[in-house]
């Protein structure tokens, strides 16, 4: 199993990725939580690789919203909205540092080096 690491940032915020094992928020399970106010992602540590990619392209997609100003999230949306774009991402060799041997979404800002 893959462990994330690293940040990713959306807009002009840096997330950062935690692996929790047993993520819940009071008293309910969760396999991603977002904290927009601490620049939190967490992603639960137990679960497989394809899930902690879906799981952080979900989390990922809230923090686009809500970084243009969008509240109201449908979660079923985010959801297909996760699947379907990591099915895209993946197919075409876009963002390849998301996926060797788990997920790594440490890397290159903006304006350094890098493909
Ligand atoms: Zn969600």
């Amino acid at each position: 199993m893959g462990t994330l690491v690293g940040e990713v940032k959306v807009g002009p915020i840096i997330y950062r990725i935690e692996e929790v094992p047993n993520l819940n928020s009071d008293g309910a399970m969760f396999s991603g939580l977002i904290h927009y106010q601490d620049g939190l992602i967490e992603i639960e540590a137990g679960l497989g690789d394809q899930a902690k990619e879906v799981t952080l392209l979900h989390e990922v997609i809230h923090a686009v919203l809500d970084d243009r100003g969008v509240k109201e999230h449908d979660e079923d949306l985010i959801e297909i909205l996760a699947r379907g774009l990591l099915g895209v991402l993946k197919d075409n060799g876009i963002c390849k540092r998301f996926y060797p041997g788990g997920m790594n979404v440490d890397g290159e800002r903006d304006g350094e080096e890098g493909d």
